[in-house]
């Protein structure tokens, strides 16, 4: 729905209307279908300042937006306090690291988080270890 200011050329009255597009303003001005409420003249433009509805729904979308990123950041933040504090980073040595809990039963406390490669996992998958890839966001203020 898109709402015009519309301005009678003849009394200057100026009135709010609901069109559910300016196509369909333009379909109904050429019919001859928009008059003035006043003194029933056809000559009725919209006038430039046209508030429309589609701009402020944007506008709100854009804040959700932005407000459910904030929240999966910070979802993401405490997932990763409570992997650091829980587990054990191995950076890039996680794949020999996983390795050796599956095949030599190596006794640990522990779980392991380190890198790996989209290759590493799907080899790591195929030889029955379970990984899980989580989302990561670098900690820059460290
Ligand atoms: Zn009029």
């Amino acid at each position: 729905m898109i709402k015009y200011r519309l301005i009678c050329q003849d009394c200057e009255t100026t009135f709010d209307s609901w069109f559910s597009s300016s196509k369909e303003y333009e379909r109904l001005k050429k019919k001859n279908f928009l008059n003035c409420h006043i003194c029933n003249s056809l000559s009725v433009e919209k006038t430039l300042m046209s508030p429309s509805v589609f701009t402020r729904k944007n506008d709100s979308k854009t804040d959700n937006q932005i407000q459910k990123y904030k929240r999966t950041k910070e979802v993401i933040s405490k997932y990763q306090e409570f992997i650091k504090k829980n587990f054990d980073y191995v950076g890039e040595n996680f794949v020999y690291e996983a390795r050796s809990f599956y095949y030599k039963n190596k006794k640990a406390s522990k779980g392991i988080y380190g890198t790996a490669t989209k290759e590493d996992l799907k080899e790591l998958d195929e030889e029955g270890i379970e990984t899980e890839l989580i989302p990561w966001i670098k900690d820059n203020t460290n």
